[in-house]
């Protein structure tokens, strides 16, 4: 089941938290994994020798997906060295926090041109490869505060809603070609992102989630490698929860 063999997948993101996981799993079922980075070079290699020494394929590919014209050339670069790109997740994001009366508007626009924009970018450059091949997987990292909101979080919230219209969109857009788009909404995971949080409210968030507990990044890559395999071959334009049960 799930097997990726010969797929060739690109993880916006791939450096890190939920991003690195998602290039292991992948990787572990199969797939020749391309790690997108923007700063993290050093650790984007960490990820391929560690794909590298359970047996796997992957490499690294740098550059900054908020630069729509840079990501559109470097997603088909890597198409075009591959001969063809199977999986896009559409990973890499940033939160900057903020209640609406303090947000800046250079954080809103940060925000939407790496979550929105850059998750776009990459998904139009891919699209035009997976459109020849009759198939292929789109799969964007929303997040549970898309659907329940999150007071201190105006930005965020609604650069995540939108990659839930733009994951229905591109649904319908390009079903009839043998492409899926799927999102999949983490609730909080223990990663950078979420490191920043003081023990109080870690507690307190910890009550709010029925399962108890935060989750992993391995849970949340288990959801994307489901969704990128044949089997979810029925399966698109849906929000696959992976949240402990915090937003049902
Ligand atoms: P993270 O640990 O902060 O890692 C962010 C990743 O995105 C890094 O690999 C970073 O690369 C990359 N990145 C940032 N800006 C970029 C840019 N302009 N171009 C290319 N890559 C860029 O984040 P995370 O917690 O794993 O979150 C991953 C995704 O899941 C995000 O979209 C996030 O919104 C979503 N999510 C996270 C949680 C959570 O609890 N952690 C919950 C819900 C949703 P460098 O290493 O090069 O900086």
């Amino acid at each position: 089941m799930f097997s990726l063999n010969e797929k060739v997948a690109l993880v916006t993101g791939g450096s890190r938290g939920i991003g690195r996981a998602i290039c292991e799993t992948l990787a572990a079922q199969g797939a020749h994994v391309v790690v997108n980075y923007v700063r993290g070079e050093a650790a984007a290699r960490e990820v391929v020798l560690a794909i590298e020494a359970r047996g796997g394929t992957a490499e690294i590919a740098g550059f900054d997906v908020s630069d729509m014209k840079v990501a559109e050339e470097s997603v088909a670069a890597i198409a075009k060295k591959h001969g063809r790109l199977d999986i896009l997740v559409a990973n890499a994001g940033v939160a900057v926090d903020g209640l609406l009366l303090r947000v800046k508007e250079d954080d809103l626009d940060q925000l939407f041109a790496i979550n929105v924009k850059g998750s776009l970018g990459c998904a139009r450059a891919a699209i035009k490869t997976m459109m020849r091949a009759k198939c292929g997987r789109v799969i964007f990292l929303s997040s549970v505060v898309a659907e329940m909101g999150n007071a201190g979080q105006v930005g965020y919230a609604a650069s995540k809603a939108a990659l839930l219209g733009v994951t229905k969109t591109l649904a319908r857009e390009y079903a009839s070609r043998g492409i899926t788009v799927n999102a999949v909404a983490p609730g909080f995971i223990e990663t950078d992102m979420t490191a920043a949080i003081a023990e109080p409210a870690r507690v307190e968030l910890q009550k709010a989630i029925p399962l108890g507990r935060i989750g992993t990044t391995a849970e949340v890559a288990a959801a994307v490698a489901f969704l990128a395999s044949d089997e979810a071959a029925y399966i698109t334009g849906q929000t696959l929860r992976v949240n402990g049960g915090m937003y049902v």
